[in-house]
């Protein structure tokens, strides 16, 4: 696993030490991005204490600057066109461990996170290793994979509310997590996750294994539980065979994960009677990349659409990859043109799930 762009990109070239740095050179997104694609930043803000992060959010909304919080940029895609306002870029780094609790700062690497509470004899995010971006990112995306999520222990965060300028620590329930990688903070620009506390267990066996690829690959059944660092091992290996490991020398990894969210719907459409499917507070909840390679997308799909220059990830048919020198029109292009395509077969729109800034599809 390689650092993500957050971690590699150039950093700003002026500023005191100790204070949030404004660089003024040209800085885009393509270099902040796991995706690689975007235009230019017009202002980049690098925060690397919270006190920063809270001072920078706080003076752009009094000069009436447009303002983009972004971590590890892993689920992020903005347009060609760029963002032309100020981005500050998270980059604290406080992790403290206390007992069962881990209190973070938005801007650390997840993975650290995880493999830091396997150091401490802690489980229960195992199942999370491997995902990029920051552990800012995680409720504001409300992360999840292979049955785990990251609001199943996160016990409270501390947020910038941006429109009354308070900083709360909010517990869990009032964070609106939902089973669709829903919360409080997504979709809107309103509030900035300063750190986030878990509370995890006391103990070298994982949490129950509760999704069915992961539960064979360590030949156990839904339920059972191994120790943390086998489910830890086993996931990564999962998540390389998948692309789903962010790796800077790899185009399947050059992705923003997942580019569709499972549709969720009252009545399954007889085509898609095939799919898996789950139960869901809101309806049935179906795979989207089902949906996606039975409308005719496989592997590897878009050679021949556009440029070329994005496709379908030859290991994941639900990962949109930037193959070297895509724009983000030829990924939204794409996106759209297989979108329309599940719409055509099944009657369903997929809704993206990464965060789009300047940017639409059709
Ligand atoms: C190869 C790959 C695999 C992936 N696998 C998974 C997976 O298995 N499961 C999963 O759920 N996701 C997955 N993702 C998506 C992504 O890793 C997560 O959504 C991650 O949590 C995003 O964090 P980030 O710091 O990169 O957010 P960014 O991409 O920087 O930002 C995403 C959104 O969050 C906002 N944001 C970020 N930080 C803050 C903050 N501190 N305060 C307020 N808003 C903030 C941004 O404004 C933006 O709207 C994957 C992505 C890639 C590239």
């Amino acid at each position: 696993m390689t650092s993500s762009p957050l971690q590699s990109a150039t950093a700003p070239e002026t500023g005191d030490p100790g204070s949030a740095t404004a660089a003024h050179r040209p800085v885009s997104f393509a270099d902040l991005t796991t995706i690689h694609v975007g235009g230019p930043v017009g202002r980049l803000v690098e925060a690397t204490t919270s006190q920063e992060l809270v001072d920078a959010v706080r003076s752009a909304d009094a000069a009436g600057t447009p303002v983009l919080v972004i971590g590890g940029g892993s689920n992020l895609l903005v347009g060609d066109d760029g963002f032309d306002g100020t981005v500050v870029r998270v980059a604290t780094s406080g992790l403290r461990v206390d007992g069962t609790r881990m209190h973070v700062d938005a801007g650390v690497e997840w993975d650290l996170v995880v493999r830091t509470a396997l150091d401490h004899g802690l489980a229960g995010i195992e199942a999370l290793s491997g995902i990029p971006g920051s552990t800012g990112g995680t409720p504001v995306q409300n992360v999840g994979a292979y049955g785990a999520s990251t609001s199943d222990w996160l016990e409270s965060v501390t947020v910038l509310d941006r429109e009354s300028g308070e900083v709360e620590v909010w517990d869990n329930a009032r964070c609106g997590f939902g089973s669709h990688r829903s919360s409080a903070f997504k979709y809107t620009d309103r509030y900035v996750v300063v750190d986030v506390t878990f509370a995890l267990r006391r103990s070298d066996e994982s949490a129950p294994v509760r999704y069915a690829a992961l539960a064979e690959r360590l030949g156990v059944r839904i339920g059972e539980s191994v120790s943390a660092r086998e489910v830890r091992d086993a996931v990564i290996a999962l998540r390389t065979d998948r692309g789903m490991v962010w790796d800077e020398a790899e185009h399947d990894s050059w992705s923003v994960g997942s580019f569709f969210l499972n549709p969720i719907v009252s009545s399954v459409p007889p085509e898609a009677l095939g799919s898996p499917q789950f139960t869901d507070p809101k309806g049935i909840k179906l795979s989207a990349a089902w949906l996606i390679e039975h409308a005719g997308f496989s592997r590897g799909y878009g050679e021949r659409v556009g440029t070329g220059r994005a496709t379908l990830s030859t290991r994941h048919v639900l990962a949109v990859t930037n193959r070297g020198g895509a724009s983000a029109a030829d990924v939204t292009a794409l996106a759209s043109h297989v979108r329309a395509g599940v719409r055509d077969k099944y009657g369903i729109t997929l809704i993206p799930e990464c965060r789009l800034v300047n940017c639409t599809l059709d």
